[in-house]
Order: C-alpha cells, then structure tokens, then sequence
C-alpha cells in the first residue's frame, strides 16, 4: 500500500474524478451552455460593475442584495427561506454534508444527474438509485414507494425535468412521494427556464421539501451560482456548513444586474425552446434515429453504435455527450444541447454523414 493509499479516505480512492472534455474549436454542445451572449450594453455595464467591485473586501456572506433580486425574479414564497451555493453542484454536496450520519441513505432515480450519487459516496452515504422505466424514462413509482418505506433515505433528489432524460416526471408521482418519505425531497429545477413548471407553490404543503434552481442552464453558467428554497428551519441547519464567503463579490454583483434584465434570458430561453421544437422534429423524421421528447434545453437521441457516432461527430468538431456507456437504459444514447439554429443546422448535417458513414 503506497503512502496515499494509506491515508486517503477509502471512498475518497474509489471516486473518479468529474471529466470534462477538450472543447477549444469545438461546436460545444455537450453541457446545456446557453449559447447566446449578453447585449453589448449589458456587457459594458458588466465591465463597468466589476471595474468598480470592492476586489479588496469579502463579499457580503449573507449576499443580501442578490438574494433579494432572487426572490423577486424567481418568485419565491415570502415564508420560505433561501441559500446561495457557488453552483448548485455546490448545495447538493452541503446538503450531502448536512445528512451524512453513519448508515444514511441518499436515493434518486437512475438514469439521472452524475452529481448526486458521486456526492454520496464522497460523502460516505449510502446510495440508492431507482431505475426509471426503459419505455419513456417515467418514474417506477412502485419501486420507489416501495425503496422509501424500506429503506427510509435522508435525501432524496428528483430532477425535474431530469437530466440526461429530458423528460419531466409527472406531478402525481413527485407528490405521492412527498406523501410518503420522512427525510429530505430535493426538486431540482436545473432546466427550469425549459419547462415552466415548478414545485416552489408546493414548499408550504411540504415542510421536508427544498427546490433548487440554478443559473447555470439559463445562461450565466461562467458565474457559478445556484439557490436551494424551503423550509427555514431545514436551511438553517444546512447554512451552518455553508462557507462564509461562498459567493464572491464578481458574482453577487453581476448577477444581481443581469437578473435585473431577466426578461433578456427570457427571451434567449424562448428562443432556445423554440429551437428544440425544431431540432426534435428532424431529429425524429431521421431514419436510424429516436429521439426522446424534451423539456429542457437538450434532446436524447438513440443512434446504430453511439461510440462510432460520437467518435465521427468528434471528427467533425462537434461535442456532444456520449452516453453509451453511462446506464444500461442509455445503450447507443447521445445528448445533444439546443443551441442556436446555425449550430443546430451544423449539428444535423455532422449527425446524417455520421450514420451514413461517410465521415
Ligand atoms: C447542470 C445541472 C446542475 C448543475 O448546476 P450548476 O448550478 O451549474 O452546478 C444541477 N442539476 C442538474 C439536474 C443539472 O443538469
């Protein structure tokens, strides 16, 4: 046993690090990035606030002012409370954090969001993961009832709609396990600005359910910021793991500015859904190819050999996620971000050389 294998904590060896691929000179469409930049006016005022943030000072920890423009913009319930996280990757690891005693369970579905189950096991929980079903990706509702009573998890996340999927789960089944489980519900609201549905009317009826929602999907990936909303008393725990500072000046100022013109990522979302309304129908007039419906800003699509696929597309300087080998339910899967209609066209015309082989 080498010197590191002795002291490093064992499911610490175990983990693999988050890969993230080569992208420069790429069509990147691997991680549901907003492809649309700010106006220029925005962009100049932008310079212009971080040219005048205080660089020398700790941010506000409490990041009051962003939190204000938050609520306003996102709506969140007056009598529900509400933590930053640098990302939401970040809140699922605090939150991993706060309910880690010995023995404890953190349940999702699988397939979904990496994040959750790497948390767990760097945190020591015991993981869970409930296949969905191999037809239309819907929620085995029995089998997690049945997971929930058996096994009594912490944590339990439900992307909403899920990633890699696309889907959303429906209504009934997210509430009939509210109903039932007696630790923590995290909704994850990534994709949000895609769907347009959302559990945050529900906080009041369930006092062990949190809605999280990012920036990151809507367009402003680069800042890292995410919020976790609910109940008070369960945030208040929570906050005590959060670092002071986990939100850095750049960030609280820029976001603050750029959610006071909210109606400009609005748009770009408008535009992205409409664009994945298109992308989706060639996609399915293709032949060899299926394609899941969406409601969020990326489709998953099936193809004849994906590592073949994948490998030309690369050829072709176009990134899109392989995930042939991630589940068994997403044998031959890629998944592919909406993004503007020149890419999307670019993409489409890689995609059809690559099935047809002539790459
Ligand atoms: C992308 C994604 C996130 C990560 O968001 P960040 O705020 O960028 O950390 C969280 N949840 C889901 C389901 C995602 O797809």
């Amino acid at each position: 046993m080498s010197d590191i294998q002795r002291w490093v904590r064992p499911e610490v060896l175990k983990l693999s690090a988050y890969h993230v691929p080569e992208s420069v000179g790429m069509v990147k469409l691997d991680a549901m990035e907003n492809p649309y930049l700010l106006p220029s006016e925005l962009q100049a005022k932008v310079g212009q606030l971080a040219a005048e943030a205080w660089l020398n000072r700790y941010p506000d920890p409490h990041a009051k002012a962003l939190k204000q423009r938050l609520r306003t913009v996102f709506e969140i319930p007056a009598n529900q409370d509400l933590i930053l996280g640098n990302g939401s990757d970040e809140l699922i690891q605090l939150l991993a954090l706060t309910l880690a005693k010995p023995g404890a369970m953190l349940l999702g579905v699988e397939p979904s969001f990496v994040m959750y189950r790497m948390v767990a096991q760097s945190v020591g929980m015991q993981y869970l993961g409930i296949p969905l079903q191999e037809s239309d990706f819907s929620l085995d509702l029995p089998a997690l009832l049945a997971a929930i009573t058996t096994h009594q998890p912490a944590l339990i996340f439900l992307a909403y709609p899920n990633n890699p999927t696309g889907n959303a789960f429906t209504r009934a089944d997210i509430e009939q396990i509210l109903a039932v489980s007696e630790g923590l519900v995290v909704i994850d609201e990534a994709y949000h600005a895609f769907a347009q549905d959302s559990f945050l009317p529900q906080l009041a009826e369930y006092p062990n359910l949190l809605v999280m929602r990012t920036v990151s999907k809507l367009g402003l990936a680069g800042l890292r910021l995410g919020f976790l909303a609910g109940n008070p008393a369960w945030l208040h725990e929570i906050d005590k793991l959060r670092l002071p500072y986990n939100i850095n000046v750049l960030t609280q100022a820029v976001a603050e500015f750029v959610l006071s013109h909210h109606e400009i990522l609005d748009q770009q979302a408008a535009q992205l859904r409409h664009e994945r309304t298109k992308l989706f129908d060639t996609l399915q007039d293709m032949a060899h190819v299926v394609a899941y419906p969406s409601d969020a800003n990326f489709i998953l699509l099936r193809v004849p050999q994906a590592d073949l696929v994948h490998q030309r597309l690369l050829q072709q300087q176009i990134l899109v996620k392989n995930l042939h080998h991630a589940h068994p339910l997403l044998h031959d899967c890629l998944r592919v971000t909406v993004s503007t209609p020149e890419e999307n066209a670019q993409f489409i015309h890689a995609l059809q050389k690559s099935l047809l082989g002539k790459s």
